[in-house]
């Protein structure tokens, strides 16, 4: 056998061991259930992964909704598509917090919002839910991490959310299935590039 055709065996026999390990962790999951998604980190690509599960989602016929806290006045390019596939969405359209500079009114908007996610979350007919930069309402504590973590776990057992934002609450990284942090490496943005239109949102 030539040095080439042993390499190509070996490398035919790791791929072997592989797909042995690989289909026998397959058998074994076998659980069927609503998950709880959160994607954080200083990075950018976390809202478009929550949108992007969605559209996945509502892809298979599921229904969705979302719910958008701090959601500035700027229009969302996902949600001019997802309405058009009957996903809902409510949304706290007060802009950052440094925008407004007026916490009370911040605080009263969260709440408002939050009522609409709860409804969602106690909705069986809405297969998931995307709460996107939700993460910053426990930071900037309007809301209780009490209420939220309540309305996560009883909700409809088959129901899927997605959790959005920077420095999410340890507590909710724990009671998460999945968690994923995107780390970021560089941003058009640090070098004078302004938010892009069908990139950015
Ligand atoms: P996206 O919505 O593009 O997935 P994101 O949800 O991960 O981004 P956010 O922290 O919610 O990021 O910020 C929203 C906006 O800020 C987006 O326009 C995004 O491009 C921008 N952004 C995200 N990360 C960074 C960063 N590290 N530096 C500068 N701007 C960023
Ligand atoms: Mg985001």
């Amino acid at each position: 056998m030539t040095t080439e055709q042993l390499k190509q065996q070996r490398h035919r026999e790791r791929q072997q061991r592989l797909k042995t390990q690989v289909d026998s962790a397959i058998a074994a999951a076998t659980d069927d259930k609503g998950l709880l998604l959160v994607i954080t980190g200083n990075g950018k690509g976390k809202s478009t992964s929550g949108f992007g599960t969605v559209a996945r989602a509502v892809g298979h016929g599921f229904t969705a909704a979302v719910v958008q806290f701090i959601k500035g006045s700027w229009e969302c390019g996902e949600r001019n598509l997802l309405e058009e596939h009957g996903v809902q969405f409510a949304v706290m359209a007060t802009g950052f917090t440094w925008d407004t500079q007026d916490k009370a009114a911040d605080i009263d908007a969260a709440e408002r919002v939050w009522l609409q996610a709860e409804r969602f979350l106690a909705d069986p007919s809405i297969d998931m839910v995307l709460l996107d930069e939700l993460t910053y309402m426990l930071s900037y504590h309007y809301l209780s991490l009490e209420r939220i973590e309540k309305a996560l776990l009883n909700r409809p057992v088959k129901q899927h959310v997605v959790i959005t934002g920077r420095a999410c609450h340890r507590r909710l990284i724990e009671l998460a299935d999945t968690v994923s942090e995107v780390q970021n490496v560089k941003h058009a943005f640090d070098h004078g590039i302004k938010a892009q239109r069908g990139v950015d949102w």
